[in-house]
């Protein structure tokens, strides 16, 4: 079998098509399972990881995500890339009570990127914004 990987443009498009229709998914792999359902109807050697689909769902001002953690956690507090010694961005998204996490870092130099999925395992939601609307 021939995996092949979906475009960014692709993937924003199928992820928006989903969050549309389904206007809430709960988890990351759900997300996944359900992005990789309308990928395959279009080639079925389409490949997504969970990762990718969330990363994605992140860089779009249409998805608001949401993590859930079990309690919060102190990063190591990083200012520059171990890559390139560029400046690093903290990666936040708002937890259920509405308020910041971080999840992880990412380098505005390069493509580093830190999940704190690294140290902890975190439960994601995806929503449509319109929805609330
Ligand atoms: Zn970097």
């Amino acid at each position: 079998m021939d995996k092949k990987f979906p475009s960014k443009a692709k993937l924003r498009d199928v992820v928006k098509n989903v969050l549309s229709s389904h206007l809430k998914v709960s988890s990351q792999e759900e997300l996944m399972r359900l992005v990789s359902k309308r990928l395959r109807v279009e080639n079925k050697n389409f490949v997504v990881s969970p990762t990718r689909v969330k990363r994605t769902a992140l860089e779009m001002p249409e998805v608001e995500v949401k993590a859930k953690t079990k309690k919060a956690v102190k990063l190591q507090k990083i200012s520059n890339c171990p890559v390139c010694h560029s400046k690093i961005q903290p990666l936040e998204v708002k937890n259920l009570l509405d308020r910041n996490v971080l999840i992880g870092y990412s380098c505005t130099g390069c493509k580093y990127q830190s999940d704190l999925e690294a140290f902890m395992p975190m439960k994601y939601a995806f929503l449509w914004k319109e929805a609330k609307v």
